[in-house]
């Protein structure tokens, strides 16, 4: 089996999955899915195509017409591919977004695997959500699989905070009798809600870099970023386990915060990786190696933008 730094062969057998996004350039996305591919011995190259808004239902005809083996999608065609496939996963019905496409003969099928992802990737850190209480700080679409996936996995309470009440009312009703929606702006109930909480999780892209290099925002004497909270760092306890999606940079000023508070911290790289392991295992019905396309992914990262 051919390791993850060995060189390429692609040959007149080799098959093609993609990403199609918009922007694209900067994905980690081929680097951790040809590790993948690699470490579980498959005969597939990965890309990414860069698909202008409005294009995404042409690509995905394309892309069956050129049997590619399977398509992630990202940011802005999910909710395109979602009406275009022939059929839909539960969850990504649920959602009206789709981020894996499954190829069947002529059927294209629609999955989500971002908020099991993230599931995964907080099992592999010894966090198990059954009967959790869980805030999450966002209500976008990386919030709503989060929220989809933790209810179906037993979390028993998620308080979902946004800035925007309305679209915390919407993401609630995801999980009717779990979720509780809050405004960000309501000082008390968000207090109320951190002080019950055992995992917090922000799924907003506050903290989020805006450019510059991942070394300049991970190195030791970095400035001061607590504007960049999604949440009232003394509202943070030990008790807290708490998770960033944002993976750029990795050590986001919320990681760094809770860290000081002497909370486990997991960041969000692993929820990417997982759900692109999950994208494989639907295509190819083969586990890849997990660690191999995380270390594949920190190079990745740690390359200039
Ligand atoms: P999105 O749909 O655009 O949603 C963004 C969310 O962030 C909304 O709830 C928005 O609130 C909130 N927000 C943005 N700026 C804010 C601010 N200054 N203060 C408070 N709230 C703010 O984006 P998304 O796709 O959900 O992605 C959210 C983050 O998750 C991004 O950083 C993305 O990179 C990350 N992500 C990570 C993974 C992973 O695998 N690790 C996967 C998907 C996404 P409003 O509703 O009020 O606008």
């Amino acid at each position: 089996m051919a390791s993850s730094d060995s060189p390429l062969e692609v040959t007149g057998a080799t098959r093609v999955a993609a990403v199609i996004g918009h922007p694209i350039v900067h994905s980690l996305s081929p680097a951790i899915h040809n590790a993948g591919f690699r470490s579980s011995g498959s005969d597939i190259v990965y890309v990414a195509f860069d698909v202008s808004p409005g294009q995404a239902t042409d690509a995905l005809r394309a892309a069956r017409t050129l049997g590619f083996i399977g398509l992630s999608v990202t940011m802005p065609h999910k909710f395109e591919i979602a009406r275009a496939v022939n059929s839909l996963s539960p969850s990504a019905q649920k959602l009206d977004s789709v981020n894996t496409v499954e190829f069947e003969g002529e059927e294209t099928i629609g999955h989500s695997t971002d908020g099991d992802g993230l599931v995964g990737s907080l099992a592999a850190q010894g966090c198990d959500v059954r009967g959790k209480s869980v805030v999450v700080f966002g209500a976008g679409g990386a919030a709503r699989s989060v929220v989809d996936a933790l209810a179906r996995h037993g979390a028993a309470r998620l308080g979902i905070i946004n800035r925007t009440l309305d679209a915390a009312i919407r993401a609630a009703e995801l999980a009717p009798g779990v979720c509780t929606a809050v405004d960000g702006a309501d000082k008390e109930a968000v207090a109320q809600s951190m002080g019950s909480a055992d995992l917090v999780i922000n799924a907003t892209s506050v903290g989020m870099a805006t450019g510059e290099r991942v070394s300049d925002r991970t190195r030791h004497n970095a400035p001061d970023h607590s504007s960049d909270l999604p949440v009232d760092a003394s509202l943070l306890t030990s008790n807290h386990v708490v998770v960033d999606l944002v993976y750029h940079p990795l050590q986001t000023p919320l990681l760094q915060a809770a860290a000081r508070c002497g909370c486990q911290t997991i960041d969000g790289l692993g929820m990417l990786v997982h759900q692109a392991a999950l994208q494989q295992l639907i295509w190819t019905g083969l586990q890849p190696d997990v660690e191999e396309m995380t270390r594949a992914a920190l190079r990745a990262l740690a390359e200039p933008r």
